[in-house]
């Protein structure tokens, strides 16, 4: 399973590398790119099983299992858990998360939210707001390939609340120089080496108001 993880992923590479090297892709070849793009998809959650459930089980957090669905578009979700909190930091809305997602976030809050909460504002995180996981689209920019929130394999962080009351907005505070933008910079940073994807709004103009992240197959830190 892994060497054919690999492969596919060596394909996606040439073909991407072919894009970018050939300029803009005809309908056809973009079809085909979207077609192998979504084949590889189906093998970017590896974590996801009974395994990583017993884990999560185990893990400082609270949260409901999630039955498998799927759609004819594509999109899928497969042992994933609604979650509600991690750690000292309650997620608001509880957003439909995979296994491997859940149990990241977990090591994340531990490892480098409260730490940098902690040396920044000398005080804990106790509430992460989103703007949503789930949902069955296609990547903005590659349309026809299906984005990690078509896994509920992706989160977007719209902010943060403080023990001590102070609240953190990525749409209002990221380009205000400060504690509160440093803040936000250091754990987009940091999300780079416990997720995949981490995506803030200097990535791109659709992450004006949050920071994306996921753990899909790819590896982007924008
Ligand atoms: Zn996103």
């Amino acid at each position: 399973m892994k060497s054919k993880h690999v492969t596919l992923l060596l394909i996606v590479t040439c073909i991407g590398a072919s894009l970018a090297i050939f300029g803009t892709p005809s309908a056809l070849l973009l079809k085909s790119f979207s077609r192998v793009i979504n084949k590889v998809q189906t093998y970017s959650t590896p974590r996801n099983n009974e395994a990583c459930l017993l884990v999560l089980k185990k893990l400082d957090a609270d949260f409901r299992l999630q039955a498998n669905f799927k759609n004819e578009n594509g999109c899928k979700v497969e042992y994933a858990v609604r979650l509600a909190r991690v750690g000292k930091l309650k997620i608001d809305k509880a957003p439909l998360l995979t296994c491997s997602m859940a149990t990241q976030l977990v090591k994340f809050e531990r490892e480098s939210i409260q730490p940098i909460a902690k040396r920044i504002f000398g005080t804990e995180a106790k509430r992460l707001k989103n703007i949503g996981s789930y949902n069955c689209r296609s990547m903005r920019q590659y349309r026809g390939v299906l984005s990690q929130h078509a896994f509920a394999n992706a989160l977007d962080v719209s902010g943060f609340v403080f023990r001590d009351g102070q609240s953190i907005s990525v749409k209002r505070d990221w380009k205000v120089d400060g504690p509160k933008s440093q803040f936000l910079r250091d754990i987009t940073s940091a999300a780079c080496n416990t997720f995949r994807v981490s995506v803030s709004p200097d990535g791109d103009a659709n992450h004006w108001n949050h920071l994306h992240w996921d753990t899909g197959p790819y590896r982007s830190c924008r």
